[in-house]
Parts: C-alpha cells; structure tokens; sequence
C-alpha cells in the first residue's frame, strides 16, 4: 500500500473564480501595483523584484535575448533557456546586459591614436562615441561619429579632431538618471560623461536610453540601470555553465527541472551558494511541501512550482507525476508561509505551466504564487525566436517543449538522455508584438484585482477570496444562446427559451 493517498482531488487553476471585495480610490485600477519580488531579499542580498508579476519560460521557442530585453523593457522577465551550449547562452546573457543602459562602462582611446585605427575600433565594437582618456584614465574629451571625416582625417591624431574637456558638459559624481537627464537636456549633448572628482572618467550617459528610461517606467534594471538577465542552468553542466553566465553579468540563474526534489539539485544549490554567494539562485520545480522545504534549506532563494499542466507537456501521460497547479500553489504556499513565521525569510513562488491568460495569472496570484511564468503566451509573440509559419492560410508559430525530441536533440550528443519524451511540438497562432498583448493582459489583471478591492499583490494574498466553480457554472460564464454569425457553437437551447 502506498504512504499516502489523498483521496481529495487537485484543482486547476481553471476550476475557481474570485469574490470581488469593496473597490475604493485607492483600488481602482490604474493605482494598482503589480510589483512583486522576483527572489528572497534580505540577509544581505540585494533586491530583485518585477515589475509585472509575468516572466517567460526558459524554452527554446520562448525566451531569446529579444524577449528578455522587451519583457524585462516593459516590467517582467525570460528565462534564457539552458538547453543550448554554454557560449551561446552567454552571449544572449551578455546581449541583454549591453542592450540598454543608463551608466555605461564605455571602451576609452588614448588621445594619440590615429582616425584611422579609432575609425576600425568603431567597426569592431559597433560604437559611434568614444571618450579619450589620458594613462590615468583622466577625461581628455569625446569623439563621436560626426567629428572626423574617415578619409581625409585618417592619419590625424585623435586629439586633433575630439570635442575637448573644457568645451564639454560633464557630470561630477553623479549616480542619478534624472539628473543626468536634466544635464543633458541643457547641454544639448547626446552624450554626458561622468567623472569623479579627479575628472576621471566613470561613466558615459546617452540621451536616448534615458528617453527609453522615462518612455519605460516598469522596466527592471539592476543597480547601473541596465536591463536585468535571468538564465536557466541545469543540474549537469552548472559548474562550467554558471561562471560563464556570472562572466556575462546574469543576475539570477533558475535551476531548471521537470522535478527539481533531487539531491541533484540540492548539490547544484550548496556549490552555487559556495561559489557565488552573492547570486541568486531560484529551485524548481516542486509540487509539494517537502519539496519546496528541501529546495529552500539548500539555499533556493525563490521557487518554482509545477509539474505536468504545461501545454506542450506530457509527463503526466508519460509518468503518471504531476498535480493540478491550484492545489500545487495552495499547498506549497502554505508551507512557504510557515516557513516565513519559522525563519522571518519569504522566499517567492513562481506558478509555471498551463497558465494562459490573465485570469489565471490572477488567480495564482490570489492562491499565494508571487509570479507566473509563461510559455505558450510568449510564444505566439514576434520576440519569441521563432520564424512565423502559414498554416491553413493562419499565421502561427512553432512552439514546443524542453523535453520532447526536437529540443531534447543537442543534449541528446552530450548526455544519452532516456529513450521517452515529456514533450510535443507543435504551433501557436501569432499575436503580433509582445508590448501589445501585454498591455491587455496586464490591464484584465488590474481590473480584476481593483473587483477584488486589493491595491497590490500582498494584499491579494492576504484578503483574495475564492470559490471552487461547477462545470455547469464554468459553462453559464461563457458566451451562450446567443446567435453569433461564424461562431454557432454558443447557439443552442439547453438553458430554456
Ligand atoms: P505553458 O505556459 O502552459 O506553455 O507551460 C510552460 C511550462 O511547461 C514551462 O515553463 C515548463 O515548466 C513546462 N515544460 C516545458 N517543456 C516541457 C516539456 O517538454 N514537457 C513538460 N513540461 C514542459
């Protein structure tokens, strides 16, 4: 006989509906905050939080440099996909990093160089400003595309043809994007060097990431203000995966697994908090108590729960595990909150798999998840690093699982991985760009919680009341007898005349 059987059977996440609470002026939707930590805080590990509580999957037919810039642009986060070689995944880490940034790290030229070997340095690292620098790395002025003729200045010095020190705004010490901003607008520059106060140089500011800044007011940066990385590693390579991505400047790795309750794991969690302390690392995935318990003592600093609800999974046909994502969330929710009155650390849930619109994101939020991620979402969007296909004159994208054989074909060289898939491929029907479908998605998210009378997602977790629904109420809630030409299936008499 089996340890356990528990006779009460899992929910979906599609079985419950939300109670509205008392909406106010605080909890109308527009001053709803959708903030919500990404990782544990605290201990003397920095913060990183969401700004939206949405982060894509880490699949190969989701989460490319494109999306991370654009979702991470726009207040969320993707998880670049580990199923790849090391050198790949570092660079889409690395892409993120340079994409956009408030205080850049820039390359410096000596003043005695020629036009002509600056003009090649341009070509190579794609640049088009450059500050000169003297042997102490002491600002002497700043050459931009427009200073010098390739040609006819091309056996000058550099210092013959830069803007001079005396003659630019800089900004003395400054760490604060707003005040740059206001330099800038008043120096005319598209370009503000910052130097300490020994005029050596910093940083580099240009008008239009802070343009992007201000047009962008969710997006989620690190410390010097460039969009956040998160990278998925596995529980195989992650000794040689994680420097490189750590090199590339990530921020949070994801250990990502189908069934993350393995000594694996846990021996992937202690080597990382013993070689990379200051790293986030976020466990995954579990559906149980003792999983989430296991994964947390090891040093998971946010965890990610469920298993065999995925649109593109199988593991439940295949091996009989998994558990409806309502009841993973509730159960492992509950443990996290005792864990919270034991130790006084709140350690973050991400809801993941058959998530797929808003009003399951906000229902896994009501049952306790502090973000949801996504993959068949993402993946019907332009970001997603998929090429659009026409199928039966629609336009679709292909989309399909880690585990099933078309994802599983480069590992397959290194590991010999076991002879059945947890995964199919298949198509989604595309929705155009991501920064469009969000904005949708996110406003039913506000509007529900605003139903809810709750101003933010702490507050949903602690005043969301909700009702398991009927079969017969799920169907009373969508469209029915009415007539709607092309779309028949709502007409029919079973409700009375
Ligand atoms: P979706 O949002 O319903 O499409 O589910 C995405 C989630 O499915 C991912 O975040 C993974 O947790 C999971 N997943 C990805 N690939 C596979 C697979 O091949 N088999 C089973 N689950 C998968």
């Amino acid at each position: 006989m089996a340890k356990r059987i528990i006779i009460e059977p899992s929910r979906t996440l599609m079985e419950f509906r939300l109670l509205p609470g008392l909406t106010t002026p605080d909890t109308v939707a527009e001053r709803i905050s959708l903030r919500t930590p990404l990782v544990f805080a605290g201990e003397g590990h920095r913060e990183v939080f969401l700004n939206l509580p949405l982060v894509s999957a880490a699949m190969q037919s989701v989460s490319g440099p494109e999306m991370a810039i654009e979702l991470a642009t726009l207040g969320g986060a993707a998880f670049i996909f580990c199923s790849q070689p090391v050198a790949e995944q570092a660079d889409m880490v690395r892409k993120i990093k340079r994409y956009k940034a408030g205080f850049v790290t820039p390359t410096t030229v000596g003043p005695d160089i020629t036009v002509r070997e600056l003009a090649s340095l341009r070509d190579r690292f794609g640049y088009s400003t450059f500050p000169v620098v003297d042997s102490e790395n002491r600002l002497l002025g700043v050459i931009r595309r427009n200073d010098f003729d390739e040609f006819r200045h091309a056996d000058l010095p550099v210092r013959d043809r830069m803007i001079p020190y005396d003659r630019l705004e800089v900004g003395v010490e400054i760490s604060d994007l707003a005040e740059a901003h206001r330099l800038l607008v008043e120096s005319h520059q598209a370009v503000l060097p910052i130097v300490d106060r020994d005029r050596k140089l910093r940083h580099l500011v240009f008008r239009k990431d802070i343009r992007n800044h201000l047009d962008n007011p969710l997006q989620v940066v690190d410390e010097h203000h460039r969009l956040i990385a998160v990278a998925a590693v596995n529980t195989h390579d992650y000794q040689s995966r994680v420097p490189a991505l750590v090199e590339a400047e990530v921020d949070v790795v994801a250990i990502d697994s189908s069934d993350g309750h393995s000594t694996f794991q846990r021996d992937a969690l202690i080597w990382l908090s013993e070689n990379y302390p200051d790293l986030p690392v976020i466990g995954g995935n579990v559906i149980t108590e003792a999983g989430f318990r296991y994964l947390v003592e090891a040093g998971a600093r946010a965890v990610k729960v469920g298993m065999g609800g995925g649109s593109i999974c199988i593991t439940q046909e295949q091996k009989g595990t998994g558990r409806g994502l309502a009841t993973t969330i509730m159960r492992v929710a509950e443990e996290r909150d005792r864990y919270f009155v034991e130790t006084g650390r709140y350690i973050p849930l991400i809801a993941d798999g058959g998530i797929v619109s808003a009003k399951d994101v906000v229902i896994s939020l009501a049952l306790g998840a502090d973000c949801a991620m996504m993959g068949r979402y993402f993946a019907r969007m332009e970001e997603a690093p998929t090429d659009k296909v026409m199928i039966n004159n629609r336009l679709m994208k292909p989309y399909w699982g880690e585990g099933s054989s078309r994802a599983r074909y480069w590992k397959e060289i290194r590991y010999n991985q076991s002879q059945f898939v947890e995964g199919v491929e298949g198509f989604v029907e595309y929705a155009g760009k991501l920064r469009d479908n969000l904005g949708e998605t996110i406003a039913k998210i506000r509007s529900s919680m605003s139903s809810c009378g709750v101003g933010d997602i702490p507050a949903l977790h602690q005043r969301a009341e909700l009702e398991i629904v009927s079969g017969l109420s799920i169907r009373e809630g969508k469209v029915h007898d009415i007539y709607m030409p092309g779309n028949e299936s709502n007409f029919n008499d079973t409700w009375g005349s």
